[in-house]
């Protein structure tokens, strides 16, 4: 099929519920992608940081075709040896908690929801947020989602939510009252633009929840598996939450989610409360425990602090060239160009010349590479935003 016959496909028959580019993907390997006009693209924004450790990797590859064949699917009637394997790669390398599996970054939260609810006293109820916040879009995490142009249509929804601005330790003191069960940041806002939480934050929350006997929930969902240069982005902060949330690049392209919880925390979670028919399956957690193993092997932590602070300077340098970027920042291979003006532009004629980045909330374009990036692709891709940058004078 070619490309208009694809999308006239999707017309016909696919919800248009997203805005897509015009380009049908046929194939990804590393940090590239393949279209049906025979572009290959490089991909900065691999599988929207679903594609951690690049496209198709073969370690990941080599694990779920093996899997495939043995057993795709077990229900949570019985016991498998992988499921409990990744649980405890995933406990080792966080803060010994142990693991529920689900299949979406959304349900993972949903989960840490429920679960902060089910521990906390009976009285307690509500979730504090922030704005700008991305925690998904079942109702539970829109709601969570402090961005009111993302429910608007869909009022009344879930009660109990308290929105507070990002990284303000006063405005996060008065939201507590008795009834708070929850507070739950990103200690990186991705979708919000790439704002860093501030060390004084993070660990003034955990005091927060400590005092208030509230649950501390980070969503890693897009932070986590290594892309901020650590396995998990509060390890960067000397504090530990009470439960975090993983999804997106645990896979490796494989759909799954976690949410890690401190074991007494876990404890919560009896039988009855809670559950997902896919959850855990094997095809997702032998994926998930390859993606563990190719981190390791390859040294990727490493080479996303390294490469994301060379790519961040590249990046810098740019600026005094083109008076459209204001500032760049983040983390590791989370990396965010503040604009002055809309960059929606910007990204589709970067795509025309072979580069895919990301625009977030309209003025951020957002760099999230895979972890095995080369110094070369970042050269190349920032090569071609600068050409890019140029001809829009
Ligand atoms: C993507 C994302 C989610 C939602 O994940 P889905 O798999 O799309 O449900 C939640 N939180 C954060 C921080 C995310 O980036």
């Amino acid at each position: 099929m070619n490309t208009q016959d694809v999308i006239k496909l999707f017309d016909q028959y696919v919800i248009a519920n997203y805005g897509r580019l015009p380009k049908v993907i046929d194939h990804g390997q590393g940090s590239y992608i393949y279209d049906t006009d025979g572009n290959k693209i490089l991909d900065m924004f691999p599988g929207w940081a679903v594609s951690g450790i690049g496209h198709c990797h073969p370690k990941v590859v080599k694990a779920i075709q093996a899997q495939a064949a043995k057993l795709l699917h077990m229900d949570n009637t019985f016991y498998t040896e992988l499921q409990g394997k990744l649980a405890k790669l995933l406990s080792e390398r966080a803060f010994g908690g142990k693991s529920f599996f689900c299949n979406s970054g959304a349900e993972a939260i949903e989960a840490a929801m429920k679960l902060a609810r089910i521990h906390t006293p009976k009285n307690k109820f509500k979730y504090i947020t922030t704005l700008g916040s991305f925690h998904g879009r079942t109702f539970g995490a829109m709601t969570a989602t402090a961005q009111p142009k993302k429910f608007e249509n869909f009022q009344p929804v879930v009660p109990g939510f308290i929105y507070v601005p990002f990284n303000d330790i006063a405005a996060m003191e008065n939201a507590f009252d008795d009834e708070v069960a929850a507070v739950m940041i990103e200690p990186i806002q991705g979708e919000g633009g790439i704002n860093v939480a501030s060390k004084e934050y993070m660990q003034a929350i955990r005091k927060l929840c400590d005092k208030n006997q509230a649950v501390m929930i980070l969503d890693e969902v897009q932070t986590g598996m290594g892309r901020t240069g650590k396995w998990f982005g509060y390890q960067h902060y000397d504090v530990v939450p009470d439960i975090i949330t993983l999804a997106k690049a645990l896979g490796g392209g494989v759909a799954v989610g976690a949410m890690m919880a401190k074991s007494d925390v876990a404890a919560s979670l009896v039988p009855g409360t809670h559950a997902s028919t896919f959850g855990g399956n094997c095809l997702a957690c032998a994926a998930g425990i390859a993606v563990v193993e190719a981190i390791e092997e390859e040294k990727l932590l490493e080479n996303a602090a390294k490469i994301g602070l060379y790519a961040a300077d590249k990046l810098n340098q740019l600026k005094p060239k083109h008076s459209i970027i204001d500032h760049v920042r983040g983390k590791g291979l989370m990396i965010g160009i503040q604009l002055k003006s809309p960059g929606a532009e910007i990204v589709s004629k970067c795509l025309d010349s072979g580069l895919r980045i990301n625009c977030t909330q309209d003025t951020v374009l957002r760099f999230m590479p895979a972890m095995n990036v080369t110094a070369k692709q970042i050269d190349e891709a920032v090569k071609i935003l600068d050409n890019v940058l140029g001809e829009m004078k």
